[in-house]
């Protein structure tokens, strides 16, 4: 066996070299390089790398650690072995969810990181890097119409971390003094529309409040919250003497592009305040993980629309803008650059209004709050994380810089110009029912019928009347066994990858409504493939009859 001197001068070749060491550093590179190189050739017209295959789980378990070291080559050849099965989120048959491929710069913001190891927890061990972090935020909140200068945010652990955080800050201004003293019997609310993202129920589980704190309002067809019904329950929770932590606005809700009224929302909560001269504001945060990206219009001009955008894509853009160009009204707001930044996994950021309400989360009080401006950049006193990584705040700031507002403007622009089509296509369809016909996304939501159903009247009976209850069921069923063919055939590499959800929203009687669901994240998407959506729908109806 070898002794350990020798094991050492075979480990530190598999370390960047601390000091140029030219061929060195080329075989560095070399070794990426071979890593991609091998991926690449898992490519093929499929909409996913190599085969499609079942992971077996089993297999983990008999997995132990080698007795012996390996080799870079070796141990590369194993990394990219598991990305065999991956769909190809960037691939034009590829409209699965609201996962966006990741633009070149994004993977350097992800690589150049993890070569040199900065970590945000304090200044010392990131600097620059501390920097990037700085300004995607103030870019980013210029963009959604806060004031840099007053307004503070840091990077998270996704979207659920920036819902943990609106939350936590909402308790601890509804209930001061529960950093230091906890909940002590007290249990402030937090109310959403249903369509709010689950991790709203997830931060308030993990916060000690109960998912039970959660008070949902119901929401409109098109999928935003009814504001009159949030403005009765507020009233009444306020009358029992209900304290409200949090009031959570989403701006893009997760299956349809809904968007709530946030104005409404704000002038709602203020107006209550003084109703009932609360001595707390209770924190109205804006879950805009999705939306945030449409901040790109607030100072497009429309009527000049230099990007040449069809009449169509204009109208849904603009509908878009008329809500999230409210988003500044928001105590605070979450973003994921992973989802519509064009930035990897995980790239996600909350902001405040204030950066002083950041002070509130601090360990220690009785310093001064951590602006921007004061030089003095501690995120890692307030921040839950103690390590956190430089990959969230290089990869969106790789992303912020190569696009610029047009192009951002052009990618969403573009994806919305395909959902119009295939909106188009599917409207068209005798036995296909547009379920988010009135939301401004890339998302669309479908319902599949067999033949002999009215597609003019049967949606709306199944979803108000409940004497349809059982047709409901059976069309639930009808539009599974469409997907599953649909899906299979994606497989081969011949139809399109679409999803589906269980329930994207309730009918009126309380029974969930499946909808097939396409999801248009690709910047490759074209007229052709929002075609085949369609034929590959009519081979299934056609195997389902
Ligand atoms: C995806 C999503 C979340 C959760 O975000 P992650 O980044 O997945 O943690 C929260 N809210 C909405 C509206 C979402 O779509």
């Amino acid at each position: 066996m070898a002794g350990y001197r020798d094991n050492l001068d075979v480990l530190r070749r598999a370390f960047p070299q601390p000091i140029s060491d030219q061929e060195h550093d080329a075989w560095f590179v070399f070794s990426v390089l071979r890593a991609l190189d091998r991926v690449d050739s898992m490519k093929s017209q499929r909409p996913m790398l190599g085969e499609p295959r079942e992971v077996d789980f089993a297999q983990a378990t008999k997995a132990r650690m080698a007795e012996d070291m390996s080799s870079v080559e070796a141990v590369s050849r194993e990394l990219v072995d598991h990305l065999a099965g991956m769909f190809i989120w960037g691939h034009p048959r590829s409209q699965v969810n609201v996962i966006n491929p990741s633009c070149i710069p994004g993977i350097l913001g992800t690589l150049l990181p993890a070569i040199y190891n900065p970590n945000l927890c304090s200044e010392e061990a990131s600097r620059g890097v501390a920097f990037a972090e700085a300004e995607a935020i103030s870019m980013t909140a210029a963009l959604m119409g806060y004031d840099p200068d007053r307004s503070g945010g840091i990077f998270t652990f996704g979207g659920t971390g920036t819902l943990l955080y609106a939350i936590r800050l909402g308790i601890e201004k509804a209930v001061p003094g529960t950093m230091q003293d906890g909940l002590r019997g007290e249990q402030p609310l937090v109310v959403c529309s249903e369509q709010a993202h689950y991790a709203t129920k997830t931060a308030a589980s993990w916060l000690g409040l109960g998912a039970s704190s959660v008070v949902k309002i119901p929401s409109a067809p098109n999928n935003e919250i009814r504001t009159c019904l949030l403005e009765s329950e507020l009233r009444r929770l306020l009358k029992e003497g209900k304290k409200i932590a949090c009031i959570v606005a989403t701006m893009g809700t997760t299956d349809a592009f809904g968007l709530d009224n946030l104005e409404q929302m704000h002038q709602l909560r203020d107006d209550l305040v003084r109703e009932f001269s609360l001595d707390y504001v209770p924190h109205l945060h804006a879950d805009a993980v999705i939306g945030w990206a449409w901040s790109v219009f607030r100072d497009y001009d429309f009527t000049q629309n230099a990007l040449q955008f069809p009449d169509r894509t204009l109208r849904a853009l603009a509908g878009a803008n008329r809500r999230i160009r409210h988003l500044h009204l928001a105590d605070s707001i979450g973003v994921d650059y992973h989802k519509t930044g064009f930035a990897p996994y995980i790239s996600s950021a909350f902001f405040v209004k204030s950066a002083e309400d950041l002070k509130m989360l601090s360990r220690d009080q009785s310093t001064t709050p951590y602006l921007f401006q004061s030089g003095d950049y501690n995120p890692g006193r307030f921040t839950l994380e103690t390590s956190r990584s430089g990959c969230g705040p290089m990869s969106a700031l790789g992303s912020l810089l190569l696009l610029g507002k047009n192009g951002l403007r052009t990618l969403l622009g573009h994806l919305v110009t395909m959902a119009e089509t295939l909106r188009n296509r599917l409207t068209a369809h005798p036995a296909i029912s547009v379920m988010n016909a009135d939301n401004f996304g890339p998302v669309t939501l479908f319902r599949v019928y067999p033949d002999n159903v009215d597609t003019f009247e049967f949606p709306k009976l199944e979803q108000t009347n409940a004497n349809y209850a059982a047709q409901l069921k059976e069309y639930n069923e009808y539009n599974r066994k469409v997907f599953r063919i649909v899906h299979a055939e994606a497989l081969k590499g011949e139809g399109i990858v679409i999803s589906m959800t269980d329930r994207f929203r309730e009918t009126e009687y309380g029974h969930p409504v499946v909808a097939l669901k396409s999801y248009i994240m690709s910047p490759f998407s074209d007229q052709q493939y929002v075609q085949s959506v369609v034929e590959s729908i009519d081979r299934a109806r056609r195997q389902v009859q």
